[in-house]
């Protein structure tokens, strides 16, 4: 994946970022030493501990591991892809992707023309909502609905006329447009030739993306119309289980109010945010996804969804709790709001207004409670097989948690409920050895003192000036020694382009097998690595020289017991005693 982007656009790229910068606009960084400090965003914290160097490019916690580069802090802050992450640092850069031969994006290919088609067509839909001749009924309908022009100005509302092929004329001018229409979704090709609007007769409303680009549309239909929502289709552009609604205008609100509401349509969003809950999105026609959940808890560690009380809406919510529950880790909440039967957010927040809305939030159902809820309405909890019934259907979803202190807890409860002892069930749930999990892609440094491998490739890539101390042509004595390949590797890319740092180092691997490795030692912390490296570091290699040479010659001896020894073989190995002894 990464391989087709060429290394040295990713290298060129980091060397144009500033990691400090690219940080501090998503979270506010202190001065700290040469470092720069935050509490983490990746856990929960009281007191910094994540650290940001300018001289590494490169950000570590020291609270939970989590570490990477401006590449890697798009990937899990932002939650892009890889190529995501690369084009929103070229975007920054003001530079272009080159693109090697023959390559084809990972991700769908986002041409340009395609994002500005939607631009203009967001802007055809618009001006119709003034112009056309059936503005006033469009704006009479959403009226009725108590959308006020302003919030629908705020929120980019738009009107598709009724007729074939309104925005076709428009926009569609050569055949070229009209196909890319139809890639966009907002034409459809007929069976005999020719093209027409997806959207007649309705309400528009513009889905952007996480950047605020406009990648689909919602249209409603503003009478007894069927089907009374139409969202574009999948596109190049546009992904159901990817987006939602109103996620990229709630940011700031999500941020200041520190959680995020989730709802079933625009109507219910654009509604809330007309009375001041300007938290909430809504999910595209589908269920909540795991990449949904991910995304919006990069924004708030709580997330409220909001559900019709009816028996629909509960099965929908039991959908969501699922998806839910392999995305709880400590410091992420989760809770369910029961609206009365038959009302949704639009409705309900007209009728009552804006503070018994709040109050409402604050009455949502946590996550834990409905999961025991709904199961013990499944058993009979008088009944000593009622209650192991009970530990037997709760069991898959308390394993699906992240070990720490909520699984704990939930635990607890489940125990409370079966009167099952506390000690027996985490090995009946089988949560008890379970290894303690960590966000993709983070690890400390490993368990126990480092081998002399080990500090001597992490001070390599900790301090990557260090490499200039090393004669161009110095090489191990044995490459068969455990890290000497990773080592040779680190100190030739050092030695042919001086300079780098740590970040830039570890995107050179791209995906080599190396890399985690490599990773791991790039935040180890050793207190030579703390103090006078340069002193330091003559000593470690000389080390390494000796461990070298003694796994060379053990290698040797073994062999010449095993009697497979060569002439040349036995050579080395009597040059090499003879070296030893010296
Ligand atoms: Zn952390």
């Amino acid at each position: 994946m990464a391989g087709r982007i060429p290394k040295h656009f990713i290298d060129d790229l980091l060397t144009r970022t500033d990691i400090v910068e690219l940080i501090d606009e998503r979270v506010p960084l202190k001065k700290a030493g040469k470092d720069h400090k935050a509490c983490c965003p990746f856990h929960e914290e009281k007191t910094p501990s994540f650290t940001v160097s300018t001289d590494k490019q490169f950000y570590h916690c020291f609270g939970c591991g989590a570490h990477g580069t401006a590449i890697g802090f798009l990937m899990e802050y932002d939650h892009m892809s890889f190529p995501e992450a690369v084009e929103e640092l070229a975007r920054r850069a003001g530079v272009e992707i080159p693109r090697e031969a023959g390559y084809t994006a990972p991700v769908p290919q986002v041409g340009p023309d395609l994002l500005e088609l939607m631009r203009e067509a967001a802007r055809f839909y618009k001006t119709q909502l003034r112009e056309h001749p059936e503005a006033p009924k469009a704006i009479e309908y959403l009226k009725g609905r108590g959308i006020t022009g302003e919030i629908a100005k705020n929120f980019e509302l738009g009107l598709a006329p009724d007729g074939w092929d309104n925005l076709l004329r428009a926009l569609g001018k050569d055949e070229k447009t009209r196909e890319a229409l139809v890639t966009a979704g907002l034409a459809v090709k007929k069976e005999g030739g020719g093209y027409y609007d997806r959207f007649r007769a309705r309400v528009m409303f513009p889905i952007h993306d996480h950047r605020g680009r406009i990648v689909g549309f919602g249209g409603r239909v503003m009478d007894k119309g069927e089907p009374k929502y139409l969202n574009s289709p999948e596109t190049p552009l546009f992904h159901k289980g990817r987006e939602l609604y109103g996620l990229f205008r709630a940011r700031d609100a999500i941020k200041r109010e520190n959680r995020v509401l989730v709802v079933e349509g625009y109507m219910d969003v654009v509604m809330l945010a007309q009375y001041g809950i300007d938290f909430a999105v809504a999910t595209l026609g589908t269920a909540t996804t795991h990449e949904h959940l991910e995304r919006l808890y990069r924004h708030a560690p709580e997330i409220i969804f909001c559900f019709d009380g009816d028996r629909a809406g509960r099965e929908a919510a039991w959908r969501a709790l699922e998806t839910t529950l392999p995305v709880l880790r400590d410091g992420r909440q989760a809770s369910f709001l029961f609206l009365p039967e038959g009302e949704d957010p639009d409705t309900l927040v007209q009728k009552e207004g804006t503070e018994a809305f709040r109050t409402r939030l604050k009455a949502g159902k946590p996550l834990p409670d409905f999961l025991f809820e709904t199961l013990v309405k499944q058993v009979d909890l008088n009944r000593l097989d009622g209650r192991a019934r009970l530990v037997e259907l709760a069991r898959p979803h308390l394993a699906k948690v992240a070990p720490g202190a909520l699984q704990q807890l939930m635990q607890d409860r489940l125990s409370e409920l079966s009167r099952f002892d506390p000690g027996k069930l985490s090995t009946l749930v089988g949560t008890s050895a379970a290894p303690a999990r960590r966000p993709s892609g983070y690890g400390t440094g490993p368990k126990g003192p480092p081998t002399v491998m080990q500090l001597a490739i992490a001070m390599l890539v900790q301090h990557p000036s260090l490499a200039a101390t090393v004669p161009p042509d110095w090489k191990l004595e044995d490459e068969s020694l455990p890290g000497a390949d990773l080592f040779q590797a680190v100190l030739g890319l050092l030695h042919s382009a001086p300079g780098m740092t740590t970040a830039r180092i570890i995107e050179h691997f791209g995906d080599n097998p190396h890399r985690p490795a490599l990773e791991k030692l790039a935040v180890m912390q050793h207190p030579v690595l703390e103090h006078d490296v340069a002193a330091e570091f003559p000593g470690v290699l000389t080390k390494l020289t000796q461990e070298a040479l003694k796994h060379r010659t053990d290698g040797l001896l073994r062999k010449q017991q095993a009697g497979g020894i060569s002439p040349d073989e036995t050579a080395e190995l009597n040059r090499l005693l003879t070296r030893r002894k010296g």
